[in-house]
């Protein structure tokens, strides 16, 4: 029999994990304080799905930190570093734009919500919006310790790009650095082939977790509103990106999204951007050839202020509780919220649920009720996993267009349906562990 790939793997976790987690939803097993509640859903899917999401934000920091440092020294010129970053960060803005523009395009056309009679008891406390000032000055970490600790992604970038051009400033003295933070970054993509490994049953068990515990006779009430958010997000998906990817690259688009298709699986199963940023680079660049001195500046960017799929529920969202409550919002209601949604998704970071926080932001700003919320807290966590899976092929896209207009996107590697194939395989290179094994021994003569 033919040995599966990882990504099979991966695509077989998660619909296996779908299954049971159906059964057990459907089945009734998922009583709070029996068994299968207590040592299955909540034990070892938990466990299993916890530890592996833990895991991969383990790397996200030192990933980001090591490969952007040697992605700028990588780029060597400042100039070209200004053109790669005003490209991503315009396209992001742009796509992002679009794509609320589009949910409320469609959201208004279908009428979702109107004369809808929905009572609710769930609340939800609304944020403010934190003003532009602070999210500008916010960029810049006081102290990068704790901006790592924290995992604050445009400080770490901040502090990695400004390290980086100054390791190009200083020039041959810091050659041996720059081999250092090439091998170390090396060593981080090694880290993430490691706990792909397992990735096939982390998956089952975060999916067969939330399919078991989902509110599925919710979906049903809400189904309008459902429909319209996943219909909107296919094609904003499809047509938007993938229309505006065709025409910038002329490169063929199914390759891309045959091989997004495993970032788009680890995004849905732990519902956060950032958490998948090192499947996003690894697969970006092995898979589709983007050069890392492009992807390692784009991807964590991407993972912290772009996020169409978030948008595209903001939009869809408004309309219907606009709707429910008979608000008229008018023009100017709708371009604020566009203008919000844009704004709030550049402050924010990708982690689960996140787009509930920036869709309180934009309701306060426009004047609709905070509690009309609650109405579709019942439904977030499964759309919150499809539109994060939107948000990250939104990065993978601009990663590309982006690499290919600067010439750093390397075609054949795009092409090749085997790009990376060894993934998943842990091998250690022959020569290495011969060498290791002497070094080794020679400590031990010494001692
Ligand atoms: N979970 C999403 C992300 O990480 C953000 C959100 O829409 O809640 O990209």
């Amino acid at each position: 029999m033919k040995k599966m790939s990882l990504t099979q793997k991966i695509i077989l976790g998660m619909v296996l994990g779908i299954a049971a987690g159906l059964i057990i939803n459907y089945g009734g097993f998922n009583q709070k304080g029996g068994f299968v509640n207590e040592y299955i859903v909540e034990g070892l899917f938990n466990i299993v799905g916890q530890m592996f999401v833990t895991s991969l934000k383990m790397l996200v920091v030192p990933l980001v930190f090591f490969s952007l440092v040697t992605g700028v020294v990588g780029i060597g010129d400042i100039r070209q570093l200004g053109k790669v970053g005003l490209k991503s960060f315009v396209l992001y803005l742009l796509t992002t734009a679009l794509a609320i523009a589009l949910a409320i395009t469609i959201a208004g056309l279908s009428h979702i919500g109107e004369g809808a009679n929905l009572s609710t008891d769930a609340v939800f406390t609304a944020k403010e919006a934190p003003p532009l000032s602070s999210v500008l000055i916010d960029i810049i970490p006081s102290n990068i310790v704790n901006a790592m600790a924290e995992g604050k992604m445009l400080q770490i970038i901040f502090f990695s790009i400004l390290f980086g051009v100054s390791i190009l400033m200083v020039g041959k003295k810091a050659a041996p650095l720059v081999s250092g933070f090439e091998i170390l970054n090396e060593v981080m993509m090694q880290m993430v082939n490691i706990i792909m490994a397992v990735s096939p049953y982390a998956v089952f068990a975060l999916i067969a977790k939330a399919v078991s515990s989902l509110g599925l006779d919710l979906l049903v009430n809400l189904a309008g509103y459902v429909v319209v958010l996943v219909s909107a997000l296919a094609i904003h998906l499809f047509v938007t990106l993938g229309g505006i990817l065709k025409i910038l690259t002329r490169l063929q688009i199914g390759i891309f999204f045959k091989k997004i298709r495993e970032i788009q699986i680890f995004a849905f199963s732990t519902a956060s951007s950032n958490a998948t940023i090192p499947v996003t680079l690894r697969v970006v660049t092995e898979k589709l050839g983007v050069d890392n001195s492009v992807a390692s500046f784009t991807i964590p960017f991407g993972a912290t202020i772009n996020m169409d799929g978030t948008a595209i529920m903001q939009g869809v969202a408004t309309v219907f509780i606009a709707n429910v409550y008979g608000v008229d919002l008018g023009i100017d209601g709708y371009l604020t919220v566009i203008l919000m949604s844009v704004l709030a998704s550049i402050g924010t970071a990708g982690v689960p649920g996140v787009g509930l926080v920036m869709l309180s932001m934009v309701f306060t700003q426009v004047g609709l009720p905070i509690e009309g919320i609650g109405l579709i807290l019942g439904v977030d966590r499964l759309l919150d996993m499809i539109r994060t899976a939107v948000n990250v092929s939104g990065d993978a896209a601009v990663s590309v267009i982006v690499a290919k207009s600067e010439g750093k996107l390397n075609e054949e590697v795009y092409k090749d349906p085997d790009a990376a194939s060894k993934e998943g395989e842990i091998e250690i290179d022959e020569k290495v562990e011969k060498e290791l094994a002497e070094v080794v021994e020679k400590v031990h003569e010494k001692a």
